[in-house]
């Protein structure tokens, strides 16, 4: 056995209760003068975390949107330029934290983050923009948020849809991450923990909104999927995923959810050491109905339900085919049409 790993340093605090230990956290850190990413949703989850920023706060930009859009980038831009911080913190999902990403890349300074969804980003060195045409993704260590907090009391208010869908997306990190050419007996066991976690704990989240076991043993399967990505290249299904989202306006998380059972499918006979320990890890005979099945079970919608219209089924496909990433089978324009049409 011969492998080799490179991981970015990063303080994670975890549990229920833990986003009170911000200050301290912050302080321990040297976050200085922190800048207040988020979404426009929420503000009084907002107002909580500016209170327990105290006078550390320099102020916040709370114009964060899905795919981390150019012009976003520049509006917040502006807002560093006025508030001139010292550090970034991001409160919220991966389009929160991309914003902050996106900033920390261009301003060099170090970024927090309080992570409220499953998405994993907070966990890696990778973000995406999108100038409404397409999304780029770019990976760098600098960027990469040096605390992370994981309170699962936070995440109560996430509706059940959105939960459901940012767990599938993690669960897509952790299946591209197995079969990744940068895979090893360390991302491997990164992946199916993820992956066994989220799939035991997010039925509950969904079904039972205020169980706290079921949230923390969501966002740890969440936590461990974000490594996972972190160390690997991603194929097939995030490439999709983006070119869904990038390209034809869907929701990153429900685009992912949808693809990923039909992704693992479509890769099946190309790796199948994959799949069996997929189905190992959710306790099934096949790995790859496994996560159709548990896909219904979370209600997750379909392509077609997001709003996905067949006719543009060829451009998706001509715009795969113009990518190119490592994927365990070889990509061609019959496989990419199969996926989309059994995600319709
Ligand atoms: P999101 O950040 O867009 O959040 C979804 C919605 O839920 C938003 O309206 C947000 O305001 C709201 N929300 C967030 N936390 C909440 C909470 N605790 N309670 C109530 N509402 C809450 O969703 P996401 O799926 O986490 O992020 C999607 C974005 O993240 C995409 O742009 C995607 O490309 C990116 N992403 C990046 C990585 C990476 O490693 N770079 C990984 C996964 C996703």
């Amino acid at each position: 056995m011969m492998f080799s790993y490179v991981t970015h340093e990063v303080r994670v605090v975890f549990g229920a209760g833990t986003v009170t230990r911000l200050p301290e956290e912050l302080e321990r850190g040297g976050f200085d003068r922190v800048m207040l990413l988020a979404t426009a949703s929420r503000p009084d989850e907002r107002a909580m975390i500016a209170r327990l920023s105290g006078d550390r706060l320099a102020g916040e930009y709370a114009g964060a949107r899905l795919h981390v859009p150019v012009e976003v980038v520049a509006d917040a831009r502006e807002t560093l330029a006025r508030l001139r911080p010292a550090s970034l913190l991001a409160v919220g999902g991966g389009s929160a934290i991309g914003l902050g990403k996106a900033l920390a890349f261009e301003s060099g300074l170090p970024l927090a983050v309080v992570a409220t969804t499953y998405s994993g980003s907070e966990m890696t060195a990778i973000w995406g923009s999108s100038d409404g045409k397409a999304k780029r993704t770019f990976r760098n260590t600098e960027v990469a948020p040096r605390l992370v907090i994981y309170d699962p009391e936070l995440t109560y208010g996430l509706p059940p849809a959105v939960s459901a869908a940012s767990g599938m997306n993690a669960i897509a990190h952790c299946v591209e991450a197995d079969y990744a050419p940068e895979a090893n007996p360390v991302v491997s066991f990164l992946a199916m923990e993820g992956l066994r976690h989220l799939a035991r704990h997010l039925p509950t989240v969904v079904a039972s909104p205020g169980d706290v076991d079921g949230r923390s043993g969501a966002l740890l399967g969440a936590h461990f999927a974000g490594r996972a990505l972190d160390m690997t290249s991603m194929g097939l299904e995030h490439k999709l995923a983006h070119i869904l989202g990038g390209s034809f306006g869907l929701n990153h998380a429900e685009a992912h959810a949808a693809l990923v059972p039909w992704v693992t499918a479509w890769n099946a006979p190309a790796a199948p050491a994959t799949v069996a320990r997929i189905a190992g890890a959710l306790g099934v005979a096949d790995g790859a109905q496994g996560l159709v099945d548990l896909s219904r079970r979370l209600g997750i919608r379909t392509l077609g339900e997001l709003g996905f219209a067949p006719e543009r089924i060829p451009h998706a496909v001509e715009l795969a085919l113009g990518l190119s990433f490592p994927n365990p089978r070889p990509v061609d324009a019959e496989g990419v049409r199969w996926i989309l049409e059994q995600a319709m």
